[in-house]
């Protein structure tokens, strides 16, 4: 994960990152076609609309309130037009999330709870907001599987969803710029474990102004995540990125328990393992925070910047489901 990059290496990291772009160039390319097809008749339905005005959501919300607004949609329901017409994501029948803080601009952090037992776990998306827009579609098609498929949970584990670490990010764009907070932050930066403000650029992603913050944890997105990990005891974790280097195991170096889960994830969904070295040192990531609260963590990321991949991770799921047995 350390080290200088050789010109073979330079070489190695203008292709994956410039995948990146293709990747991206392709969504942007996706929802250009669609808006056309759809035509100037296809306006926001006014319910939406009024919905999305009255949730504007504050840091003051109250508790109880139904509709709390998010910015990318369900995509079993909405599959197109999500991308013009932010809709809340909302369970027609289910739990109600757990909001667990709220983002510098006060949208909601949901987490959805599934099971009553012990073994706690977690797959937590959306951190790099809309950049990696397509984990949060991939959370919401998770947690509507869930809910309408409860008998996957083992009576033994409780399952949380937290579906958008990053909606300000999502917010703002589907595009580089969505990947930050409203602070200019990469929240993958931010928390306190091996945390540092700046980082060597050297083979990591460096296509938009970015920072670890201020301090460890200096971001309310971070703090109200690790007030929810460390009141918890979440045994396994997942956080979603996208795409395609692969399963980074959590620690530095890497933990014994978290490189397992690794390896047990690579094999269930084929996404690499070991992952693509780009010789980027990883600072302040939510892995490694939620190692150094004794769990087995990865980060994992998706095979691009659209799909979901869902069927792949289903089989993650289970993997997470039965981890520790
Ligand atoms: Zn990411």
């Amino acid at each position: 994960m350390k080290g200088k990059r050789s010109g073979a290496g330079a070489w190695l990291v203008t292709a994956i990152w410039g995948l990146n772009a293709i990747g991206l160039v392709g969504v942007l390319a996706g929802v250009t076609f669609f808006t056309n097809r759809q035509g100037p008749v296809r306006t926001p339905e006014p319910r939406a609309l009024q919905l999305s005005m009255a949730g504007t959501p504050s840091a003051t919300s109250p508790p109880g309130i139904r509709y709390l607004p998010s910015v990318t949609p369900n995509p079993l329901t909405t599959p197109i037009e999500a991308y013009n017409t932010p809709t809340p994501f909302v369970l027609p029948q289910g739990p109600r999330p757990i909001v667990i803080g709220y983002s510098i601009s006060g949208r909601p952090l949901e987490v959805y709870k599934f099971g009553q037992g012990e073994r706690q776990v977690m797959i937590a998306a959306g951190i790099h907001g809309g950049y990696e827009w397509n984990t949060i579609a991939l959370a919401d098609e998770l947690i509507t599987y869930v809910n309408e498929n409860p008998e996957i949970i083992p009576s033994d584990v409780t399952l949380f969803i937290l579906r958008n670490i990053n909606p300000d990010g999502d917010a703002r764009a589907h595009t580089i710029e969505g990947r930050v907070n409203d602070h200019g932050v990469d929240l993958n930066r931010n928390f306190p474990e091996n945390w540092q403000a700046e980082w060597d650029r050297d083979g990591c992603w460096d296509y938009a102004p970015t920072t670890g913050g201020s301090s460890p944890g200096s971001e309310k997105e971070t703090r109200a995540v690790m007030n929810f990990l460390s009141s918890r005891n979440v045994e396994a974790l997942i956080s979603y990125h996208s795409a395609a280097l692969g399963v980074f195991p959590g620690g530095e170096p890497w933990e014994e328990e978290s490189i397992e889960l690794a390896k047990a994830l690579s094999k269930a969904t084929g996404y690499p393992y070991p992952p693509i070295d780009t010789g980027c040192y990883y600072t302040g990531t939510l892995a490694d925070y939620a190692v150094s609260l004794g769990a087995a963590a990865v980060d994992m990321e998706l095979r691009n910047h659209r799909d979901t991949d869902f069927p792949r991770n289903l089989k993650a799921l289970k993997v997470l489901l039965e981890w520790g047995k």
